[in-house]
């Protein structure tokens, strides 16, 4: 944030659009601020750009002021991963393991760097127990916030915790622990605390874990905390600042090309086709790696998926099948692996890119799947041959209306709520936004907070669209059950 010219200019970086983390975007005064200039970066979540997802929580019926009425001028800017510069900084994103698409940031300025990576689940569920080696994707995070003079990172459970806690998408606190150590960061603020725990709670939770951080500084982090970063007066060349690149559309065109489905589960196999249906790709099944071949070549698909649950599918065998069969050449695709257990060692040596863990929500499905499809999109031919992982990230960055997709996603299967765990995700911004509002801050065995989520649901289908919110996503929710 800096003041000159006009008056107040600023940046803001936005992980994701769940609830817990935006707001108090409609209370930040400096948006209400005329001549004020802002930058708000993000990932823009499925069906929505970043621009409409933060309009959905200021639609008329929940704010009197909608995103329009702010006085700043505010551009809006859906990013996927790669690095860009925002002044003097350095600003990398990656994404994290969360079931709505998330960005870590990486920051760069004098020789220093931040990192700050909420919301994350680690990918193997063993390092989440605090065992097994980092490997795959977990390495790679590992990569992301190395050397970092201050990493501030979701550590929102306990191991002990984290059975109950799979696949909500958040770390444990001796998973993070590790990671700092292993990823020899400087300091470690721990954060996304869970709202269960009190003060005195988290200090004995950070104490019992400061032994294993060894050289590590850890801390938790609290609001309106001041940490100072770098040497003091340190200044490195300045870096000179640049204009933002790469305008192309974010999203691609979902339909034009496909994913490569083998799976036998059928409740797996139901969810994967509506997360896909609801991202508008169209899928082809295979279950042999020859018709995997053969598919690649002609289809040019997105991401293949395959299922490992011996003996009734092989997906390990189909896995190092269709890699050891692929050309010289070829475009290396991301091969996701779905497995009730993840094998980080032997997907490593099949050629498994990343693992989908069973059992998962349409939701999650649909991250992970739109995770690989904009990776695959940004560098088709920039491949790892080693991973199929894209390895030349380039930014891009686009206004708010030019990131629109195409096709207005087809709804998704209707709701149930069953027992506190989900049926089926609601697809759509506002209630997926309550659910993930149920995930992260109350209770899931909690009836009051569900027939709570049914009434403003209900209530949004009914009352008349008086902001400038998006009504079509309230139309979707027509006939459903909330
Ligand atoms: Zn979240
Ligand atoms: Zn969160």
């Amino acid at each position: 944030m800096s003041r000159g010219g006009n008056g107040l200019r600023g940046s803001l970086l936005i992980s994701h659009t769940h609830w817990d983390h935006i707001q108090g975007i409609p209370f930040f005064d400096p948006l209400f601020a005329r001549g004020a200039e802002w930058d708000v970066y993000g990932p823009n979540g499925p069906g929505a750009s970043l621009r409409e997802a933060l309009a959905g929580q200021m639609q008329y019926d929940y704010f009197p002021v909608t995103l329009d009425e702010f006085g700043a001028r505010i551009r809006f800017h859906d990013l996927v991963e790669g690095s860009f510069d925002i002044e003097d900084f350095k600003v990398s994103a990656r994404y994290l393991n969360h079931p709505a698409l998330t960005l870590a940031y990486r920051l760069e300025a004098d020789g220093a760097s931040i990192v700050y990576a909420c919301d994350h689940e680690p990918h193997a569920r063993m390092l989440a127990l605090g065992e097994g080696e980092l490997t795959g994707e977990d390495r790679r995070h590992a990569e992301f916030v190395a050397g970092a003079d201050l990493l501030i990172h979701d550590a929102q459970y306990t191991a002990e915790e984290y059975p109950a806690k799979i696949g909500w998408g958040h770390s444990p606190i001796e998973y993070v622990v590790r990671l700092g150590q292993q990823a020899r960061v400087k300091r470690l603020a721990l954060t996304h605390h869970d709202p269960r725990r009190d003060d005195e709670a988290i200090d004995r939770m950070v104490q019992s874990n400061r032994e294993r951080a060894g050289a590590v500084d850890v801390f938790a982090a609290y609001e309106g905390q001041i940490v100072h970063v770098g040497a003091p007066g340190a200044k490195a060349a300045r870096r000179r600042s640049r204009e933002l690149h790469a305008e192309a559309a974010v999203a691609p065109e979902p339909g034009e090309r496909s994913v490569l489905l083998a799976v036998a589960d059928a409740e797996a196999s139901s969810t994967l086709s509506a997360a896909l249906r609801a991202e508008g790709i169209r899928c082809d099944a295979f279950s042999s790696a020859e018709r995997a071949r053969t598919l690649i070549a002609r289809e040019r698909p997105w991401l293949t998926v395959i299922e490992h649950d011996p003996p009734r599918i092989e997906g390990m065998d189909m896995c190092r099948a269709i890699r050891s069969r692929t050309g010289e050449g070829d475009p290396v695709l991301p091969i996701l692996m779905v497995a009730g257990e993840p094998d980080q060692q032997a997907g490593g040596a099949a050629g498994v890119t990343d693992w989908l863990i069973k059992p998962f929500s349409v939701a999650h499905a649909r991250t992970k799947i739109r995770e690989w499809v904009l990776r695959t999109a940004r560098a088709p031919a920039a491949c790892d041959a080693a991973d199929g992982r894209a390895t030349a990230p380039a930014t891009q960055v686009c206004d708010a209306g030019k990131a629109r997709r195409s096709g207005e996603p087809a709804s998704a299967p209707a709701t149930e709520m069953n027992g506190g765990r989900p049926a089926m995700i609601p697809d759509g911004d506002k209630s997926g936004l309550l659910w993930m509002f149920g995930r992260e801050i109350a209770s899931f065995d909690n009836p009051a907070f569900s027939s709570n989520v049914g009434r403003i649901i209900a209530r949004a289908q009914t009352a008349p669209q008086r902001g400038a919110g998006k009504a079509a996503s309230v139309r979707r929710f027509a006939g459903r059950r909330a």
